[in-house]
């Protein structure tokens, strides 16, 4: 058998997204938290003629298996880096939905830093990594680490987030994806010129991640980006009143969308509301998953 690497990378939810006002490079300064989840994209790398993607799994519609995938974009930073020519194949098991809210392309990305620098024993400093990571893209940075994070700036500064406890949540996603870009650039156009309120996370946030209190949480969950969503799609508003009504915690757009997020009160609620929000029928699909996982990790190398 020949070598490779597999790394285990899992999905994010943005607990609390605040958007500033559009700055003159196009960027947004960010307030936010995420938290990762036991949804897992696996990333497997090894020798080949030239370098190149392949996708399976649950989701592979819509994937570019060139140099759009950021995936490949990361196994060329740290080939450059560790002067290794990049031959590898890339394979992505893909469970993370895509264009989602829930930073698939970014999490395959930081996978395939861990797990070009654990194929050529490169042993590239965390910093690097993170440096790395930074460049590829915003979410990038989080995906490394996993847990659950503060992110300023947009969104790659990061700091941790103490939680107690483990928050059960129900995804609710849809075939079609919004573009991130799209998304921003509505919610510009519904602010207006003169919006230039500076994002901040709430303290009672923070406190209700720090105390596991979920309850509390579920009434403080927030996203500049939803009203932007649901002017793009109208059924997420009803989706996300449905799942409040059959007893979520609280509900929100996941960054920008189109997934909803909604926070349960246990394992058994959470199972429960999967089932009741299917039998809806306002949703494509419905998954119940935990949070905070750890970020990117080696899961298995063969030699
Ligand atoms: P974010 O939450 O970071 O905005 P997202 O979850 O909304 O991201 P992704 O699943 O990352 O969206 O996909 C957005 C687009 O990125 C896709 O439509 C696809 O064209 C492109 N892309 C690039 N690399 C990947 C990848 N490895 N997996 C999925 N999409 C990718």
């Amino acid at each position: 058998m020949s070598k490779s690497v597999t790394v285990r990378v899992p999905g994010k939810v943005n607990v609390y997204l605040g958007v500033g006002p559009r700055e003159f490079s196009g960027y947004h300064e960010l307030a936010t938290i995420f938290q990762s989840v036991n949804v897992y994209d696996e990333i497997t790398v090894s020798q080949a003629s030239e370098l190149k993607i392949s996708v399976s799994g649950r989701y592979t519609e819509g994937v570019p298996t060139d140099s759009r995938n950021l995936a490949w974009q990361a196994a060329e930073l740290v080939a450059r880096a560790c002067g290794e020519d990049s031959n590898i194949h890339i394979e992505i098991d893909k469970s993370i939905p895509i264009a989602a809210g829930m930073a698939g392309g970014s999490a395959d990305a930081a996978a395939t830093l861990v797990a070009c620098d654990a194929f050529w024993n490169a042993g590239i400093p965390r910093e690097q990594l993170d440096a790395m990571a930074g460049q590829l893209g915003s979410d990038v940075p989080f995906m490394l680490h996993g847990g659950c994070a503060l992110g300023v700036g947009r969104g790659d500064v990061l700091s941790p987030v103490m939680t107690r406890g483990v928050f059960h949540w129900v995804f609710a996603t849809f075939d079609d994806g919004l573009s991130t870009a799209q998304i921003y650039a509505k919610i510009d156009d519904m602010r207006g010129l003169d919006f230039e309120l500076d994002p901040a996370v709430p303290t009672e946030l923070l406190g209700a991640l720090t105390r596991g209190d979920a309850p509390a949480l579920g009434r403080l969950l927030h996203n500049d980006l939803q009203a932007a969503a649901i002017a793009a799609k109208s059924k997420l508003g009803d989706a996300l009143e449905a799942g409040l009504e059959l007893g979520a915690l609280g509900s929100l757009i996941s960054g920008s969308g189109p997934t909803c997020a909604f926070l349960a009160r246990d394992e058994s609620s959470a199972i429960d509301l999967v089932v009741a929000l299917k039998a809806t029928g306002l949703v494509d699909h419905v998954f119940h998953a935990h949070g905070p996982v750890h970020g990117a990790r080696v899961i298995s190398t063969s030699r």
